[in-house]
Order: C-alpha cells, then sequence, then structure tokens
C-alpha cells in the first residue's frame, strides 16, 4: 500500500518507520528542512511512563484559577477570543473529575510501557544513539501537601505495572547527590528506575535516516495545504513543494501526524480534533561543572519543569523544560518565563550550567484535554490519526508509531489502549502472531 504521512515529527517519523517495516511503499511530508524541527526539536527528553498525571486532575481548576494572570505559572490560560480555546477548555474541566482522571492515568501508563519497551527494542534492533541516559527518573517534591498529593497516583501506576517507587528525602539524594543542596527543603520524591532520557531531536532525524535507508521518501520543505476526498475516502493531499509549485500527492492511506498543526487540515473535512497548542519552554546550556550537575533525569514539581543531560562526544549539556500557556499558536519566547527557569536551575544546582550560553526555545505541545493521543482511525476510511500527544509524545512515539502502523496495515495493536475509531483492543494474548 502506498501510505502519505503527514508530518516528519517524532509522531510521523515512528509512524514511517514501522509502516515501512510492516512492507509499505511510504512517503513523509513536512515543510521543514529536518525532521523534528518544530516540537520535536528540544523537549524535556524524558521517556517517562511514571510521568502519567494528566494535566486535567481533581485539583487542577482551583489551582488553573490562582494562576490566571501570573507570568510565571506554570499552567497558564490566557483567554482569548478563540471558540477552539473555549472549547477545549471546558472539554478539560469535564476531564477533571477523579474517574475521569484514573481512567485517563490507566491510558497513558498502558501506552507509556508499550512504547517504552518499542523504544528499548528499536535501540536494540538498530543501535540508534540519542544521548539517551537509563538511569531512571526522580520527581522530587518541595511541598508536603504536594508529595502527598501524588501518592495515590503513584499507587495507581504500580497498579498498572508502572514501577513508581515512594522515596524518602535522603534516598532521593542517595539517587542523585546534586539534590543534597537542597536536602532542607525536599519533602520526599518518587522514582522510576525503568524510565529513561535522550535527545528526541537527535533521535528524530537518526531514526529518519534509517527509514530513508530502508526506502521511505522524505519531502522535506513541502507546505500541506489540504487533503482532498473523492467519493468518501482521501485521494490526494495538495502541497507547495520545495520548488515553490502546486503539487497533488496521491496514495492509499494518510496518516495524520502535524502535532497542533493537525486539526486545521482535519476539520474542513468534518473530522474535529480536540487538540489545541500549549506552549512550552525550555533552556539548554552546556556544563560548566561537572561535579554539581545532575546525573539521573529529574522531575520539580513545584516547578513543573524536567531535567536531562545529554553527554556525548557532541559535548555536555543540560536540559530544563516545561510549563505551559494556552495562548493560540504564537511561539514568542517570554523573558519573564526564561528568568524564572534560570532562577530555579541556578538555585537547585548553583554553577552547574554555564548560563551566559544558555538558549530558549519554545514549542506548541498538541495537548488533548485528557492528555490522552488520538491514535486510529477517522470516519474518512484511509485517513488515520497519530496525534495528540501534548506532554509525553516523545514518551509515547514508538509505542503509537507501531500501533498506527498496525492499524493501517489491518493488524491488531499489541497494547490495550482506547484508539480512536476502534474497539477496544483484545488482550495481547488473544492477539495473531505476524
Ligand atoms: C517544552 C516541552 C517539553 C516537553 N518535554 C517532553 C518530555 O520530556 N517527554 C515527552 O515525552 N514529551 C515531551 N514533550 C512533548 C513532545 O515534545 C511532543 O508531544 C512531540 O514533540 C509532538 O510530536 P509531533 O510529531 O506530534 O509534533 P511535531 O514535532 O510538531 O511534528 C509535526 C510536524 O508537522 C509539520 N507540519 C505542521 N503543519 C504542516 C504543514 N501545513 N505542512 C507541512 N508540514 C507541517 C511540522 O513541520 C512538524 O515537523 C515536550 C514538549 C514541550 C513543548
Amino acid at each position: 500500500m502506498r501510505v502519505i504521512v503527514l508530518g516528519a515529527g517524532l509522531l510521523g517519523t515512528t509512524s514511517a518507520y514501522f509502516l515501512q517495516q510492516l512492507g509499505h511503499e511510504v512517503t513523509v511530508i513536512d515543510r521543514q528542512g529536518t525532521p523534528g524541527a518544530e516540537t520535536s526539536f528540544a523537549n524535556g527528553g524524558q521517556i517517562s511512563v511514571s510521568h502519567a498525571e494528566p494535566w486535567a486532575n481533581p485539583s487542577a481548576p482551583l489551582k488553573v484559577l490562582k494562576w490566571l494572570g501570573r507570568e510565571d505559572a506554570p499552567l497558564l490560560f490566557r483567554l482569548r477570543a478563540d471558540m477552539r480555546q473555549w472549547l477545549w477548555g471546558l472539554q478539560f474541566l469535564r476531564e477533571c473529575t477523579p474517574a475521569r482522571t484514573r481512567h485517563n492515568i490507566e491510558q497513558i501508563v498502558r501506552l507509556g510501557t508499550y512504547s517504552r519497551d518499542t523504544l528499548q527494542q528499536l535501540r536494540r534492533d538498530t543501535g540508534i544513539q540519542y544521548d539517551q541516559r537509563t538511569q531512571g527518573i526522580l520527581h522530587f517534591y518541595t511541598s508536603a501537601e504536594e508529595f502527598d498529593g501524588a501518592l495515590a497516583p503513584a499507587e495507581q501506576m504500580r497498579a498498572l505495572g508502572c514501577e513508581r517507587q515512594v522515596v524518602g528525602a535522603d534516598e532521593a539524594v542517595r539517587l542523585e547527590p546534586a539534590l543534597a543542596h537542597i536536602r532542607p527543603q525536599l519533602a520526599g520524591a518518587t522514582y522510576t528506575a525503568e524510565d529513561e532520557s535522550g535527545d528526541a531531536n537527535t533521535f528524530t532525524r537518526e531514526l529518519a535516516r534509517l527509514a530513508e535507508a530502508a526506502g521511505v521518501q522524505l519531502r522535506t520543505g513541502c507546505h500541506i495545504t489540504a487533503l482532498r476526498t473523492t467519493g468518501g475516502a482521501i485521494d490526494h493531499v495538495e502541497i507547495t513543494n520545495a520548488e515553490g509549485r502546486f503539487e497533488r500527492v496521491r496514495g492509499d492511506a494518510f496518516v495524520l501526524a502535524m502535532g497542533s498543526f493537525s486539526p486545521l487540515l482535519a476539520e474542513p473535512l468534518g473530522v474535529c480534533l480536540p487538540i489545541y497548542p500549549a506552549k512550552g519552554y525550555s533552556v539548554t546550556m552546556p556544563v560548566r561543572d561537572a561535579s554539581a550537575a545532575y546525573q539521573v533525569s529529574l522531575t520539580d514539581d513545584e516547578y513543573k519543569l524536567v531535567f536531562s543531560r545529554y553527554t556525548s562526544e557532541r559535548g555536555d549539556r543540560l536540559r530544563i523544560a516545561g510549563t505551559a500557556e494556552l495562548n493560540g499558536y504564537q511561539r514568542d519566547l517570554n523573558p519573564v518565563r526564561c528568568e524564572a527557569i534560570v532562577r530555579r536551575v541556578e538555585q537547585l544546582f548553583p554553577g552547574a550550567g554555564d548560563t551566559s550560553q544558555a538558549q530558549f526555545w519554545t514549542g506548541l505541545r498538541p495537548a488533548t484535554p485528557s492528555n490522552v493521543p488520538l491514535i486510529g482511525r477517522t470516519k474518512i476510511g484511509n485517513l488515520f490519526l497519530n496525534t495528540g500527544h501534548g506532554t509525553l509524545g516523545w514518551t509515547h512515539a514508538c509505542g503509537s508509531g507501531k500501533s498506527i502502523a498496525r492499524i493501517v496495515s489491518g493488524l491488531a495493536p499489541e497494547v490495550d489502549f482506547a484508539f480512536t475509531g476502534m474497539p477496544r483492543a483484545v488482550s495481547p494474548a488473544l492477539m495473531p502472531a505476524t
């Protein structure tokens, strides 16, 4: 089958790789010059199955209200005259009940565990390198109240097979000695030994290279402008190609993986996707004092920041990322937010990074109200989705890519997840071997 993948971020690239592995003739189209150049460019780097608690949870509405208008708020709604933003906000509120939160955690953990296993298998199969670290993720708390609030979700995650262990402050410092500096403020931590980190952009470019070597056609510099149907199915995609010319690209199946821009292409076809851009920030800086820098990937609950370290022959870098701002598609850097992140890094790990060389970046997370991504079929038979991965697109990339490749191929996915437009998957034990 000829499959056209729309978008070459983490999700489009993993989809293309696994589609090719299943024997399809695959073309990937992206407007950027290289794969992974938009939201998959400088994210937090965490493969964090343990980061499964969605933004929408019972404590969220009060926090969001408290944070309204605060420039350095971890999650900031900037209310706009934008119907899509308001609708998204209402759907978000509906996802904040205890029952919906439990359901969403279950979905996120199942896909996360499968995806991490798929990434590890891919690493064994291909030897792909992307500054990965396999030292787990330590989630630390400087507020006793927040720490207490994390115990029930952590227990639920353990029941679902994600070994997120609760550890005391001393144990947290033993696991990551660079935290010794803030030992008096530590209320507690959780540690997930199986979680990982790595540079998502390097991964995307390397995987695209492997896919191309295997026969995938990668068309960069091409703007996708519309999907056109004939007889109830997608016939072709219209693009402005790299030479600036109008072109129709035909295929048998189309996988929509355009991140935050996916709903804009789907809407004219009557396929409404509950995705809204949630702008996040990251800071990358060279390590200045290696002994003061963290080794383990970290999550700072109070500031909603994640910390990864990338060490290879290309250098030794610290990446810190987080915060979310729902304010449409603009990607400007707000200096207040940038400074707040750098201040926090200096407070936690004084002298570890060279802040004078800090590089700032923003990206638009394709957020759904539930944090659960949209993977599967649409009402248009040959249009498939692999989008809406929000905060966890790196964690979920390999599992989502492999699953959509199987769905497009008419095979059952290997994970029990509520795939869009599909009956709930049967137990993996009952699935046909392929
Ligand atoms: C600050 C921040 C920190 C994060 N940290 C983590 C983390 O630690 N762990 C984790 O798991 N996830 C993290 N994420 C989330 C993760 O980065 C995203 O979920 C993921 O990158 C989304 O990938 P995507 O392929 O869906 O979108 P994208 O990477 O944005 O890819 C979409 C592609 O579509 C292309 N495109 C769009 N419109 C068009 C068009 N009209 N024509 C042609 N091409 C088009 C774009 O060029 C782009 O390449 C973070 C995100 C942010 C912003």
